[in-house]
């Protein structure tokens, strides 16, 4: 797995910018070297959309055997833990 490199210089985009991008609304990222600017693909949010709320509902309804509280507990980590995963797997252009 490797993050995305800038279009116009080949500087790898840090995790962290990634990340708090998609946090905010799946923000343009700003290349810290050449100040290109960068937007998600379309492709990339469903991805975002997949590896978090997704598994969250899938598990929420119909997989957890817990009561209602732990299945929300557990759900939000699945969230958190599939979005940690998500810089490695969007795309910008
Ligand atoms: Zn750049």
């Amino acid at each position: 797995m490797s993050l995305q490199k800038c279009d116009s210089c080949n500087t790898n985009f840090k995790w962290k910018v990634i990340y708090l991008s998609l946090i905010k609304g799946y923000k343009p990222i700003q290349c810290s070297k050449c100040s290109t600017e960068h937007k998600i693909t379309f492709t990339s949010r469903l991805i975002v959309v997949g590896l978090t709320i997704l598994p969250m509902l899938i598990f929420a309804y119909f997989l957890s055997p817990f009561n209602d509280f732990t299945t929300i507990m557990i759900s939000i980590i699945m969230a958190i833990i599939g979005s940690l995963f998500t810089p490695f797997l969007v795309k910008y252009e």
